[in-house]
């Protein structure tokens, strides 16, 4: 492939085998299916059994002051399963329902990372990049250090013998990485469902996708060409193909 080197001169690597299972772990209702969700559409459409994980209740996603946090987060978790729906997930998506906001990354957290990681036995886990340098919000640094770390905790037995089995995944995959390394190449017909993933988060279409009219075919339309321009500049390579990217952390 590629004009592209990285600074030590080695080539990304692009597509991995589809894997047979893997596991999504977001901050909020909406993180998965913009951080990865082309590359969980396509792994699903392959056979792949693809769960989400999502950490908050994410119950302060709005810019209206006066929206009742309790509903909200019913709501999107009720656009979270629709969004995991779309993108071929069939089980139940796994809710830790923390207060969104103040997310932590201790020991009360981690048990209910492992205990996902130790039942669902993914073959390859995906989260936010934890190292992003200068992120703000402090949901989404945590989320990735829960998945890195409840990672570690689920492959060896000493840790939380209560919660099962050890399972070692093979491999992260961590999207928002400051130095992606890995790109998973997005057709068009995958393109199409992480786009109508997006959309069953209709809740958040005024903070995150701009679209404060949801009969406004114009400003979901600008928006739509703002994520094929983000996945198409995000490429590895030069080629104009859409792709997510990522840090691989090859060997767990
Ligand atoms: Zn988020």
């Amino acid at each position: 492939m590629s004009t592209y080197l990285m600074s030590d001169g080695v080539s990304p690597s692009q597509n991995l085998e589809v894997p047979s299972s893997a596991l999504a772990i977001g901050a909020h209702p909406d993180d998965i299916e913009f951080g990865c969700g082309g590359t969980l559409a396509k792994w699903a459409s392959k056979g792949c059994n693809i769960y989400h994980l999502v950490c908050t209740d994410g119950s302060k996603g709005t810019w209206d002051p006066n929206v009742d946090g309790i509903a909200l987060a019913a709501r999107r978790q009720q656009e979270q399963t629709l969004a995991a729906r779309a993108l071929g997930g069939t089980a139940p998506v796994t809710f830790l329902a923390w207060k969104d906001g103040e997310l932590q990354s201790g020991l009360e957290q981690r048990p209910q990372v492992v205990e996902a990681i130790r039942r669902l036995k993914p073959e390859i886990v995906l989260a936010h990049d934890p190292w992003k340098r200068y992120r703000l919000h402090p949901d989404h640094r945590h989320a990735g250090f829960l998945a890195t770390d409840g990672v570690v905790a689920a492959r060896d037995p000493l840790f939380f013998p209560h919660l099962g089995q050890p399972h070692r995944p093979a491999k992260m995959l961590l999207w928002e990485a400051d130095q992606p390394d890995h790109q998973e190449v997005i057709e068009e017909e995958f393109f199409q469902i992480k786009l109508r993933a997006l959309k069953a988060h209709a809740s958040q279409y005024e903070s995150t996708m701009g679209v404060n009219q949801l009969d406004d075919e114009s400003q979901m339309e600008a928006f739509i060409q703002r994520l094929r321009a983000r996945l198409t500049e995000n490429s590895l390579t030069s080629d104009g193909q859409l792709a997510e990217v990522f840090k691989l952390i090859p060997k767990i």
